[in-house]
């Protein structure tokens, strides 16, 4: 299918969804079957156009209950099956996205503004996390433990039965793959709430892989609100672990929601994340580096390297050169080929960021790069903006502190590796780090003093289903992705089981 969007994509995203949904109506999507909300209209915005495409209306409790209820009863055939069974059906999922990966993309891209080069390859590593937690399912082993007495004991990883997945507009298929796959693996269902903006790919995910054997009902999508559906999910007394990834202040809402329940939750959230670059590393890759680090889906990615901290030996050179490549970035629609910096995904973040940058002009950052809005043909009216590169900039800048979650480097000098750790560490967030050096010491010695769940060397950004991912500090607990994500689906139960044969008289209680 080809895309010619003359203005905000609407027939393209119905035909998407008439072709992978079967249905161009829009609503949740619980036990394999649409369920249209009743509750407020939620309308969605082209990123790039600005212009409204669809609307639908909020899930809310009752649609809730209903996900709940029939979450609870395939749970239940999920888990009486065989794990080989299980990863059988895990694998097809994997088959199945890719058969139709490019119409899924180009939703994804349509919808949430995101390059369509990203979403291609976003799409593809949905398949790989099926595939990869089909492969656990019949690898989750317990442990025999050598106690000191006669009894046999071992251990079970056993499903917490249905848990609530909460995810933000960001990367939404990619979230929702990465929470889905694990959780299923571990023999859960979910409720999963996409971001009210962006709910479109997650629900198409979710009936394609009951297209390849996932019982319906096992994954349900309720779309809409946060403060209601999201609220109602967290509320319902079937769910019995959340899993939540966005902002840090919506964690903290979603945290004491958890407590009030006094149900486990994971929380992935926000970063401001130290990409360091030394005298002695190798410029040209750092260079190229620094800009995946921060340009690579607009900025919106909690992993974004948005402070980059230069050594004062290479700062200048350094500046100069991010600059001049940082103006040759293609902006553009997202749904063009060449793009790989598009929209912002709506107003609110638009805004976010512009105030932002100006603040940290105003506090004496420097513009070395951009710093306003983009003009692009088509998207007058979309929220393009520009990749930004800020020199000079303090760490007590507020343009250093919060999440920007945009297109926008800030540049920090310093002076040596302690000043280079003082000042990464001088932040609320701890999610990720990245190092630029020749000196192999050195680099392991930032791995270890870093504060953050997840740490580069001469690198940026390399994500995988198989390696745990999660934060430090403010940017959450708990972790997602390999062994380590999988196991925050399950509840470890120790089984004893005497094996003695005067195992009743060692009580010392009489017979009679
Ligand atoms: P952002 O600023 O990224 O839009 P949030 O962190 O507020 O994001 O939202 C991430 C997800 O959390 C979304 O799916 C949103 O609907 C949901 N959410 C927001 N508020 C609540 C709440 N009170 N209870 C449950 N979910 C919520």
């Amino acid at each position: 299918m080809s895309l010619n969007i003359q203005k905000n994509g609407e027939q393209e995203v119905e035909q998407l969804l008439i072709t992978l949904l079967g249905d161009s109506r829009f609503g949740s999507w619980v036990a394999g079957e649409m369920a249209l909300g009743k509750g407020e209209t939620i309308h969605l915005t082209n990123p790039a156009t600005g212009q409204h495409f669809m609307s639908y209306q909020d899930a809310g409790e009752a649609i809730v209950q209903t996900a709940a209820d029939a979450a609870m009863v395939a749970q239940k055939l999920w888990w009486a099956k065989t794990a080989t069974a299980r990863g059988q059906i895990m694998w097809a999922c994997g088959a199945k996205i890719r058969q139709v990966a490019e119409e899924v993309a180009q939703l994804e891209s349509i919808s949430a503004g995101k390059p369509i080069r990203d979403c291609r390859v976003e799409v593809a590593k949905v398949a790989d996390m099926f595939e990869y937690y089909g492969g656990w399912c019949d690898k989750m082993t317990g442990q025999v433990i050598p106690v000191p007495t006669s009894h046999l004991n071992y251990t079970r990883h056993e499903p917490y039965g249905v848990v609530t997945q909460i995810t933000p507009w960001n990367a939404p298929v990619f979230t929702g793959g990465w929470q889905i796959a694990p959780a299923i693996c571990a023999g859960n269902a979910v409720l999963l709430k996409p971001s009210e903006l962006t709910p479109l790919s997650t629900t198409v995910l979710v009936k394609l892989i009951e297209e390849a054997g996932v019982p319906k009902g096992l994954v349900n999508v309720i779309n809409g609100l946060g403060h209601t559906t999201g609220a109602a999910a967290i509320a319902n007394p079937a769910t019995k672990k959340v899993v939540f990834v966005g902002s840090p202040k919506t964690g903290g809402i979603i945290a004491a929601a958890s407590a009030q329940r006094v149900i486990p939750c994971v929380l992935e959230l926000g970063g401001k994340s130290a990409n360091i670059v030394f005298n002695d590393g190798d410029l040209d890759r750092a260079v190229v580096g620094a800009q995946a680090a921060v340009f690579a889906a607009a900025g919106q990615s909690c992993v974004s390297g948005s402070r980059l901290l230069v050594q004062r030996g290479v700062y200048a050179e350094m500046v100069e050169r991010l600059a001049s490549a940082t103006s040759k970035i293609p902006v553009g629609l997202p749904w063009l080929d060449d793009t790989m910096v598009g929209p912002i995904n709506n107003l609110t973040q638009y805004q976010h960021i512009n105030s932002l940058v100006n603040q940290g002009v105003a506090e004496g950052a420097v513009v070395a790069s951009g710093g306003c809005r983009a003009d692009i043909h088509g998207g007058e009216e979309g929220y393009f903006y520009r990749p930004t590169v800020l020199a000079d900039v303090d760490n007590a800048m507020a343009v250093a502190q919060e999440e920007i979650f945009g297109p926008v480097v800030s540049v920090i000098p310093f002076d040596d590796e302690d000043e280079a750790v003082a000042i990464a560490n001088a932040s609320r967030f701890g999610l990720a780090g990245a190092a630029w050096t020749a000196d192999v010491g050195r680099a392991h010695r930032m791995a270890a003093q870093v504060n953050a769940g997840t740490f580069w060397v001469n690198s940026y950004k390399a994500i995988n289903v198989m390696s745990p991912f999660g934060g430090f500090g403010e940017s959450g607990y708990g972790r997602s992705s390999g062994y380590e994500g999988l196991l925050e689906y399950t509840q470890t139960k120790s089984v004893w089981v005497e094996t003695a044969r005067d195992a009743a008289i060692q009580f010392g209680y009489s017979i009679e």
